[in-house]
């Protein structure tokens, strides 16, 4: 990664955003994501943001400036995934796929059920499911959604 590869700057989704200065092919590399490492999850009241389990039971806390993915965005339908690589003991942006110069590069959070309550997804996706949630749980946040009162 370079540091003309990416920029930062104001998002539609939320705060800054992370974006494309270049065209990028799937499954490239787009920035490591940086940060203190915990093998302690946070509580979901923390609102740790930027603390993600980037492999089972490891989680990094990217929220300082010096993380070149900090900006990135989370989105119900994401064009890059947080992947970690066990060789190089360090997580990356992957790209999914192709995609162009100036888009907004977003991942899954992958966050729990618990965190998703505190956290409001505005990714603009029409079947955006409106909370920060992993995938493979957005079944669960609806049906839980269908039997529970909005907090907000
Ligand atoms: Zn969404």
């Amino acid at each position: 990664m370079n540091a003309g590869d990416v920029e930062s700057r104001r998002s539609p989704i939320a705060g800054l955003g992370l974006f494309a200065l270049r065209p990028f092919a799937a499954d490239e590399k787009i920035a490591p994501y940086l940060g203190e490492r915990t093998t302690t999850p946070p509580t979901p009241t923390e609102n740790k943001t930027y603390s993600l389990e980037v492999k089972p039971g490891l989680w990094i806390d990217g929220q300082a400036a010096t993380n070149p993915a900090r900006a990135a965005n989370h989105a119900c339908y994401p064009n890059a995934e947080l992947v970690y690589f066990e060789s190089e003991d360090q997580a990356w942006l992957v790209a999914k796929t192709a995609i162009p110069s100036g888009t907004e590069i977003t991942f899954d959070y992958g966050f729990t059920l618990a965190e998703s309550l505190f956290n409001p997804c505005n990714c603009g996706h029409p079947d955006c499911v409106g909370r920060i949630i992993a995938t493979p749980l957005r079944p669960a946040l609806r049906r839980h959604l269908r039997f529970s009162r909005p907090r907000d």
